[in-house]
């Protein structure tokens, strides 16, 4: 039984506050829309979650949605964590930052706030968000993000609608400079279910790590890192024995390390607009509540959760892999395809079976 094992204390936890949004992406984890249903996360019961977690670990605490500058009580929030000594951040669409919100988050000592780009031009970003106007408004919150000095980094998402224009959105990034960008390659949950057909083949994910493992050589700028891609530590691993090499990967000091690759359940969780816990924010079910149980009990005794922490509870080619413990496989992908979160990862290209090397 794991307790309170070191190894496995929360370093990052996302709570969605509510499930309302202003915008309405294709890909969206929740299929958020403004007429969603709020949640039920109020100032008190925020507290009440952080003192509990508290006695665990202090993570980085992401405030999510939906969109969580929807939330009246946001900014309460922000506050109740720092007092707690969390490192407060937000995942925001940026359509809603303006002079007066920045002003805040800056007086609130926010660690860090992550926006989404989806393209390079307005016509691919707004196309992929559903919104004319998605592109300014985000370009608009980071020039004000920039004056205050709060520091952001920037989330993109692609299918085979946008994915040729990775290379470009990486181009704007060297001009706009983050703290981290993130590429991450669309999964099939939430929004994303209907637009499976848009997905990227394992085949053309795993071009597209090739090509950021080489541009992830060349930047000093900022951090990049793709987003659960867990094989990507694999794809990092040969590829520079490939050149030879001598390959370190960075860590991000918000996240989890940035030292492994899929880690749900083991450092990281999402909370759902209704208590729902799950291993992490691409879950598509909750495993547990914390309205009903405590994080604490929830986080040491799950089953779900003590199973993603043992190697042998895992199956497949994964189990059987010489890169379990940098990768160990995408598990919403596994419970995508065989109802199993413990399964082997499908979108990943790599035959254990059949390495001599
Ligand atoms: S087989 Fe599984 S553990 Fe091995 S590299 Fe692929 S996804 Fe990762
Ligand atoms: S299960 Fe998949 S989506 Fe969730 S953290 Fe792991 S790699 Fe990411």
């Amino acid at each position: 039984m794991i307790s309170r094992d070191k190894t496995y204390l929360p370093k990052w936890i996302a709570i969605e506050i509510t499930r309302k949004c202003n915008l309405k992406c294709i890909h969206c984890r929740s299929a958020s829309t403004i007429d969603s249903e709020s949640g039920i996360w109020n100032l008190e019961k925020i507290e009440k979650l952080f003192e509990d977690i508290s006695s665990l670990s202090k993570p980085t605490i992401v405030l999510t949605g939906g969109e969580p500058l929807l939330h009246e009580e946001v900014f309460d929030m922000i506050k109740a964590g720092n007092k707690k000594g969390f490192r407060m951040c937000l995942a925001t669409n940026g359509t809603l930052i303006n002079e007066e919100i920045a002003k805040k988050l800056k007086d609130l000592d926010i660690k860090m706030v992550s926006l989404s780009i989806d393209g390079s031009t307005p016509e691919i970003h707004d196309n992929f968000r559903q919104q004319k106007g998605a592109f300014e408004g985000v370009m608009r919150a980071i020039e004000i993000l920039k004056k205050y000095e709060i520091p952001f980094l920037i989330n993109s998402s692609f299918t085979k609608r946008n994915a040729f224009d990775i290379p470009n959105v990486y181009k704007l990034m060297k001009k706009i400079k983050p703290v981290a960008w993130y590429m991450f390659l669309i999964l099939p949950v939430g929004r994303g279910d209907e637009a499976e057909k848009e997905l990227l083949s394992s085949k053309e994910a795993e071009e597209w790590l090739k090509w950021h493992f080489a541009i992830e050589t060349v930047t000093d700028e900022f951090l990049v890192r793709p987003t659960c891609a867990p094989q990507y530590y694999r794809i990092c691993e040969e590829e520079a024995k490939k050149l030879g090499l001598d390959y370190s990967r960075r860590n991000l000091t918000l996240g989890t390390g940035g030292a492994k690759g899929c880690v749900a359940g083991q450092y990281i969780c999402f909370i759902d607009a209704f208590g729902g816990l799950r291993p992490c924010s691409y879950w598509p079910e909750s495993i547990d509540n914390v309205f009903e149980k405590s994080f604490v009990d929830i986080w040491t005794k799950n089953p779900l959760l003590l199973a993603l922490r043992d190697k042998n509870a895992y199956k497949g080619k994964c189990r059987d892999c010489k890169y379990f413990e940098v990768c160990s496989g995408c598990r919403v992908r596994a419970y995508a395809k065989y109802k199993d979160y413990l399964a082997e990862d499908p979108y990943c290209f790599y035959n254990p079976y059949k390495d001599n090397t």
